[in-house]
């Protein structure tokens, strides 16, 4: 059950309105990292859920994401007000001032609608909440992008605000995915190939034109993963790339599928 509660979760005032600030704003309105993507997200998860506890969660979070896109809507509504009267500002943004009347709609930043293509539902509880800690990660860094477009001082107290709070919602969601006590590379029920688990490729040929020859980093194998040439090599006379069965760092063939021999390689 909604209830409406008449305060805004944080206060808003706009100092000096900014159409083109109003207009980039609709990036966590109606975007895909926004608040409405964040608040269905969270809540359908919840509806979904058969964990009590975890449902809870879900439904708590994307509650507060919805008092959230409602703050966000708030400083749209005061950066678009001069869109009502100036030519100059309703040109900043043609579908929001002629067919929306300067008011708030489901678009983003480019005039592109919602759509529920943005939310990430697996379905899968652990999986889920992975795709909520890189949906605030998003979050966060979006309004921190914001942050350093206005020099608006009410605007950008208001997203420290939302900000902060993606941060209290990533250490949430990391907290009930910890307490599910599951092992961080299992997921679902069936278990990987053994061995072929463990094969990192390196998938990359010559040296980079501006840090020159670059390897695979030593922290690859910090998850038990060892590196593999890639079964193609590249022949420095120019001829292009071939395929082979080079040998993996441990003497042992990769298991990785080669191409068939009629296989068409792109020449570099
Ligand atoms: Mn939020
Ligand atoms: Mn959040």
């Amino acid at each position: 059950m909604y209830h409406h509660v008449k305060n805004l979760m944080y206060a808003v005032n706009v100092g000096e309105p900014d159409v083109r600030f109003g207009r980039m704003l609709l990036e966590q309105f109606g975007g895909a990292n926004g608040e409405l993507a964040a608040a269905m997200q969270y809540t359908l998860q919840g509806w979904s859920c058969d964990d009590p506890e975890r449902r809870d969660l879900l439904m708590d979070i994307g509650t507060e994401e919805i008092s959230h896109l409602e703050v966000v809507g708030a400083l749209i509504r005061m950066h678009f007000k001069p869109m009502k009267k100036e030519l100059e500002d309703a040109e900043q943004d043609p579908l929001v001032a002629v067919v929306g009347g300067g008011g708030l709609n489901l678009f983003n930043s480019m005039g592109n609608p919602w759509t529920a293509d943005y939310l990430k539902i697996a379905g899968e509880l652990d999986v889920d909440l992975r795709n909520n800690i890189a949906a605030e990660a998003r979050a966060k860094i979006t309004y921190e992008r914001l942050m350093h477009l206005t020099d608006d001082r009410g605007t950008k107290d208001a997203l420290q605000f939302l900000m902060t709070r993606e941060i209290t919602h990533m250490k949430a969601f990391s907290a009930a995915l910890e307490s599910l006590g599951k092992d961080p590379f299992s997921i679902g029920k069936l278990p990987p190939t053994p061995g072929l688990v463990d094969e990192y490729y390196n998938d990359s040929t010559g040296e980079d034109p501006e840090a020159g020859k670059v390897g695979v980093g030593k922290w690859i194998e910090m998850n038990g993963l060892h590196v593999v040439d890639s079964p193609f090599s590249f022949d420095a006379k120019g001829s292009g790339l071939t395929v082979d069965g080079h040998n993996g760092h441990n003497g042992k063939s990769s298991t990785r599928p080669r191409p068939t021999s009629g296989a068409k390689l792109k020449t570099a």
